[in-house]
C-alpha cells in the first residue's frame, strides 16, 4: 500500500488565497486593514527567522504588520508595557509575542496581558480553557493545532467516531490538538514520556498525531494499516548527502509510514506551512469582529 500524501503546502496556499480574498472584502466593505503586531525579544536566530516569515506572509495576503523588537536584556516591565500599548492600539487587531522569551521575562504574565480579542496565537489561558469546555467557543484556536484539524478536514478524514492518538501533551501542540479532536467527537488518547507501550497504543489509532520532537521515533509497525498520520515534529538530523549536511525529518519514519498508512503528511511540507496560514486566518477574524 502507498499512502496518499497530505500536501500541507498546497492546503496552506489555498487558505492564504481565502485570507487574501477576505482581506480585500474587509477593506472594500468596511475600510479596515487587518493589522498584526509582532513582538520579538532577544537575539534567538530561529525566532528572528520565524517572525520575518510571518511578516512576509502578512504582506502577501494584505495584512499590515507592525514589528517591535526589544533587546535580550529587556525587563519584564518593558515587555509588558509594549504588549499593553499594542492592546490599546486600534490599528492592531492581533498580537503575536514570539516565544521563547528571555528568562528574566515571565511568559505567563506576558501572554495573559494580550487582550482576548487580539490573542491570534490562541495561547491565553482563557482561550485554551474555553477549548476544554462544552458549549464554550474560544475567541481563537492556537495555530498549529488548528492547522492539524484543517489538514484532516480538507483531506476528507472522518474525525467523528475515530480513535485518535496524540503523541505529546504540550500547551502549544499536543493538548490543544487533543481538545479539538474531542470537540469533534473523536475518542482521544493523549500520550507522553511516561506512557507505557507506546507502539501498542499507536497501533489502535485511526488518526495518529505525532508532536514529540523525536526524530523518526514512530516506526511502520506502530501504525494501523490505513490510518491517517499527521506529523507535527520538526527535527534536524545529519545528512551527508545534503550540501548543508543536515535535513529536516518528522517524528514518524516517513518511508515506513508511506507503506502502511492511508494518508500521511510529509516533513517538511505538511503541518509546517499550516501554522502561519492559520495565524493569518486568525488575524483576519480578529479584524472582522
Ligand atoms: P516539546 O516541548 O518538545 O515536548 C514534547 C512532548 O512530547 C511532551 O509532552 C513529552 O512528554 C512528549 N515526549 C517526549 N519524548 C517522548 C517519548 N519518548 N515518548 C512519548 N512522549 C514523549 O513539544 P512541542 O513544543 O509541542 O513540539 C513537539 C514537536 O512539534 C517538535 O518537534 C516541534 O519542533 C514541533 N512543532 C512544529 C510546529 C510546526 O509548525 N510544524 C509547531 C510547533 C511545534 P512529557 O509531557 O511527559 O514531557
Amino acid at each position: 500500500m502507498t499512502a496518499q500524501l497530505i500536501d500541507g503546502k498546497a492546503i496552506a496556499a489555498d487558505i492564504r488565497a481565502e485570507v487574501t480574498a477576505g482581506v480585500e472584502k474587509l477593506k472594500a466593505e468596511k475600510g479596515i486593514t487587518p493589522g498584526l503586531a509582532t513582538v520579538l525579544v532577544g537575539d534567538d536566530p530561529a525566532s528572528h527567522k520565524y517572525v520575518s516569515m510571518k511578516r512576509k506572509m502578512c504582506a502577501q495576503v494584505g495584512i499590515e504588520s507592525f514589528h517591535h523588537e526589544l533587546p535580550e536584556s529587556a525587563t519584564q516591565d518593558e515587555v509588558l508595557a509594549l504588549v499593553q500599548g499594542l492592546g490599546e492600539d486600534p490599528k492592531v487587531h492581533g498580537i503575536l509575542v514570539q516565544l521563547p522569551l528571555p528568562s528574566q521575562v515571565d511568559e505567563k504574565t506576558i501572554l495573559e496581558a494580550v487582550p482576548l480579542s487580539k490573542d491570534v496565537d490562541g495561547f491565553h489561558p482563557l482561550n485554551i480553557g474555553a477549548l476544554a469546555m462544552k458549549g464554550r467557543e474560544p475567541a481563537f484556536v492556537p495555530c498549529t493545532p488548528n492547522g492539524v484539524i484543517e489538514l484532516l478536514d480538507r483531506s476528507d478524514v472522518e474525525i467523528s467516531g475515530a480513535n485518535a492518538v496524540v503523541l505529546g501533551r504540550t500547551n502549544i501542540v499536543g493538548m490543544p490538538v487533543a481538545l479539538l479532536l474531542v470537540s469533534r467527537n473523536a475518542t482521544v488518547t493523549v500520550c507522553h514520556s511516561r506512557t507505557q507501550d507506546l507502539p501498542a497504543v499507536c497501533r489502535e489509532a485511526d488518526i495518529l498525531v505525532a508532536a514529540i520532537g523525536r526524530a523518526r521515533m514512530v516506526k511502520g509497525d506502530w501504525i494501523k494499516p490505513g490510518a491517517t498520520i499527521i506529523d507535527v515534529g520538526t527535527n534536524v538530523i545529519d545528512d551527508a548527502t545534503r550540501k548543508s549536511g543536515k535535513r529536516l525529518v518528522g517524528d514518524v519514519d516517513f518511508d515506513a509510514g508511506l507503506e502502511v498508512a492511508g494518508k500521511i503528511t510529509p516533513v517538511p511540507g505538511g503541518v509546517g506551512p499550516m501554522t502561519i496560514a492559520m495565524l493569518l486566518a486568525n488575524t483576519l477574524r480578529a479584524a472582522a469582529k
